[in-house]
């Protein structure tokens, strides 16, 4: 088939590659001038087997995850009401579990086929400040065992050992290892699988906004700035935050928001004092990861404010809690990357893969805040829809069908 990938971050390259993989002739089309410019950019880049990064947060936390800032609009009002309604039912947990399960195996076959090189380290802490903390998150422990996933409680001198650069200054209680979870460069993966799709003869047009869709006649797309319509076997939208626009003109409408987050990027100034891998602020929800030869500090997630205003609330709590665990880890006086993302977020919390309900349009959206985990298992369970075969894991429940409940 001829098909047409809109979007060029995460989802969109694993699509594409996926699809590429089956045969099909295919061209992603991305309005940046690369691949993994917008939410896929810096993200914290943990990958987590049976528990996505949103899920460990959820769990194990008692604070309210989402924050509103001004503006916010009407839309925007609607969706927290439905997402706060949505967590409370928390359906389709299952099949988010086993897609990022199935989806680390998929990274990992990948990297094995291509010989992939890029920024990675074993496992992940949830770092507990007190006794209290330990105590606030038994309930979700046991989701983890009900989600399989290979754990430990560890006493604050055996966390010591695995993290031997945690601050003596800042006491804590313990922490819980999440064996089989990893740290991993998104953007790295992502462009790197961008060569070797295009060594496949995946075309990638870049500086190419798709400005609307139509399906009179078969699908097709405009491209801003012309006016013919290019006819395609079938379009996928991966557009992120951008696709329920894209969507709005075909007349199906979904409550997607864009929940942005933040993160630090710093260059390492003494190995010795810097993260081996990852680490969760269980209490301040964040983030401390080492990616090659710089740490990255992530966390917080925010519904509306203005486009490109950084909450200086967001980013100094990620300086601090840098700070009270890796002090003088990073070079801070100069080379620092602040970023906002948006991740693309349906109120229920489950990406949308699968068919449109419009012949010839298939849909790779709304992985939250764990789109990184779940891509490459969500592009090979969609190329398997498309080409009519079952997937190999269970995506009942992640379809668009459920949007109408
Ligand atoms: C601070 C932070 C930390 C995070 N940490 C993690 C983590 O640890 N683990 C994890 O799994 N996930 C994490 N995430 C989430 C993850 O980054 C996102 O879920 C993921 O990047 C979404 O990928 P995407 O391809 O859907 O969106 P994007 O990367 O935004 O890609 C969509 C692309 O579509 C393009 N596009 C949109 N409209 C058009 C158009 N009309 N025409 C052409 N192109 C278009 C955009 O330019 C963009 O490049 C984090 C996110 C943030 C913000």
């Amino acid at each position: 088939m001829k098909i047409a990938v809109i979007g060029a971050g995460i989802i969109g390259v694993t699509t594409a590659y996926e699809l590429s993989r089956d045969g099909h002739e295919v061209t992603v089309l991305e309005r940046c001038g690369a691949a993994a410019e917008e939410a896929s950019f810096a993200n914290a880049g943990i990958v987590a087997p049976g528990m996505p990064s949103r899920e460990i947060s959820r769990f194990f936390s008692h604070r309210h995850p989402i924050r509103l800032s001004l503006p916010i609009s009407a839309h925007e009002l609607v969706w927290f009401w439905k997402w706060h309604r949505a967590r409370r039912l928390d359906r389709n947990r299952a099949q988010r579990q086993s897609l990022a399960s199935y989806s680390r195996e998929r990274l990992h076959r990948i990297t094995a086929d291509l010989k992939l090189d890029y920024e990675r380290s074993e496992g992940v802490l949830m770092l507990l400040r007190s006794e209290h903390d330990s105590k606030m998150m038994q309930a979700g422990l046991q989701l983890l065992r009900e989600a399989g996933q290979d754990f430990k409680e560890l006493s604050a001198l055996d966390t010591r050992k695995l993290e031997p650069a945690l601050s003596p200054d800042t006491p804590f209680f313990g922490a819980i290892q999440l064996i089989d979870a990893e740290v991993a460069n998104c953007r790295q993966f992502a462009l790197l699988l961008k060569n070797e799709s295009q060594r496949r003869g995946v075309k990638f047009a870049f500086n190419t906004e798709v400005a609307h869709i139509s399906s009179a006649g078969g699908v097709t797309l405009t491209v801003a700035g012309e006016t013919s319509a290019h006819p395609y076997d079938a379009i996928v939208i991966c557009a992120g935050a951008n696709s329920a626009r894209l969507l709005g003109a075909l007349g199906i409408k979904m409550a997607l928001a864009a929940v942005h987050g933040y993160s630090i990027s710093a260059p390492i100034r003494e190995p010795l004092n810097a993260p081996r891998s990852g680490i969760i602020d269980r209490r301040h929800q964040v983030a401390i990861t080492r990616l090659g030869n710089r740490v990255r500090v992530s966390g917080l997630a925010e519904l509306g404010g203005a486009p490109g205003q950084n909450r200086a609330d967001a980013l100094q709590t990620l300086y601090r809690v840098l700070h009270d665990w890796f002090p003088g880890a990073a070079k801070l006086s100069s080379g620092v990357q602040e970023w906002k993302g948006a991740c693309p977020m349906l109120p229920d919390g489950a990406p949308l893969v699968g068919a449109s309900g419009v012949p010839g349009l298939w849909l790779n959206l709304g992985h939250g805040a764990s789109g990184w985990a779940l891509s490459c298992g969500s592009a090979r369970a969609l190329a398997d829809l498309m080409a009519g075969k079952a997937p190999e894991m269970d995506l009942n429940g992640l379809g668009i069908e459920r949007l109408a409940r």
